[in-house]
């Protein structure tokens, strides 16, 4: 067996057996997940894949989906523009805060927490509600490379008790950080993250982030190199809530994790991976998922700023391994 699979395989026995964390519960759809799904999934940029657990168990994307949607922001309104509408800064709080938003701040403060995803799919553009959904799931099949779906009951449940969520659009509505309808803005917020992925195609997607933009299985071009930066740069500083700077300190990849369960993590220029596995930890991260990245990263020498000999060990393993093609 390649040297990459047989760690998989190591890393998900290993941690199979962990049982702390829990089920997200405030979106109530979200308890029927089984907290014994477990898949860890890797995909280079030259095109190998490697699997294992349920990596074709599907699940609503969540947080991850703030990701994309800000590239697609990027897209539609360039740099400058997208920066004066959502800032760039870490907060440290929770990603459903709504203490810094008040009279004093002008815009939210990054687009990975709540607030500033909210206000980021407000900048979605299109004519009415239809185009803008038909365009971002246009925008997520390029990274999937297949059709996808909303899942309804987790939308539905999502809009019937984010209160919280209504709370901060109307707050941004009323400081003047956001405009135009936020019931609408809303609606398309809960419809991203109620999108249906798999662990396999959090990792395709992690890897077309790798690979500038191309999704190396499909040689689809997802995104534009134009903004890979940008999105790599606040997943690296803001991707993992209120966990970001230990994260960037113990595992050094950017990378997003998601109340449903999953974690997505790049590895720039090398492959994309994926850990889904629903219970959480107190900041709202899969606790199975921040073992086996540290793990990964750790074993690999993956960590942005391990300039020891240890950064060469992936690609070493990557050279003996013949994964799936
Ligand atoms: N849809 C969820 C929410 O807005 C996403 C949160 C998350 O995954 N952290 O609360």
């Amino acid at each position: 067996m390649s040297p990459i699979q047989s760690l998989l395989q190591d890393l998900h026995h290993r941690y199979s057996s962990l049982s702390e964390g829990k089920l997200a519960s405030y979106i109530p759809e979200l308890t029927k997940a089984n907290p014994d799904w477990f898949g860890i999934s890797v995909v280079t940029v030259d095109g190998q894949s490697f699997h294992v657990g349920d990596v074709d168990q599907q699940f609503t994307i969540q947080s991850i989906s703030k990701v994309f949607v800000y590239g697609m922001a990027l897209e539609d309104h360039g740099r400058d523009r997208v920066l004066k509408r959502v800032g760039v800064e870490p907060t440290g709080d929770p990603f459903n805060s709504l203490i810094r938003l008040d009279e004093a701040s002008k815009r939210p403060d990054n687009p990975m927490v709540n607030a500033g995803a909210i206000a980021t799919t407000s900048l979605i553009t299109g004519e009415g509600p239809t185009e803008r959904l038909n365009r971002l799931l246009a925008m997520f099949e390029r990274y999937v490379g297949r059709d996808v779906y909303v899942d309804v009951p987790t939308f539905l449940s999502e809009r019937a008790t984010g209160h919280r969520n209504r709370a901060m659009a109307h707050l941004m509505l009323n400081f003047g950080m956001i405009n135009g309808n936020i019931e609408e803005a809303l609606d398309l917020y809960f419809q991203q993250c109620a999108l249906l992925v798999t662990g396999r195609d959090l990792a395709g997607m992690a890897a077309a982030l790798a690979n500038r933009g191309t999704h190396p299985l499909t040689g689809i071009q997802a995104a534009s190199p134009d903004y890979i930066r940008e999105i790599l740069s606040v997943m690296y500083t803001c991707g993992m809530y209120n966990f970001a700077g230990e994260w960037a300190y113990r595992v050094g990849i950017p990378a997003k994790s998601g109340v449903s369960g999953g974690i997505l993590a790049v590895v720039p220029n090398q492959a994309g991976i994926a850990v889904f596995s629903p219970p959480l930890d107190e900041n709202g991260n899969s606790v199975r998922g921040l073992r086996v990245l540290e793990d990964l990263s750790r074993e690999y020498g993956l960590h942005l700023f391990d300039l020891s000999l240890g950064r060469c060990r992936f690609g070493e393993a990557l050279l003996a391994s013949d994964g799936e093609n």
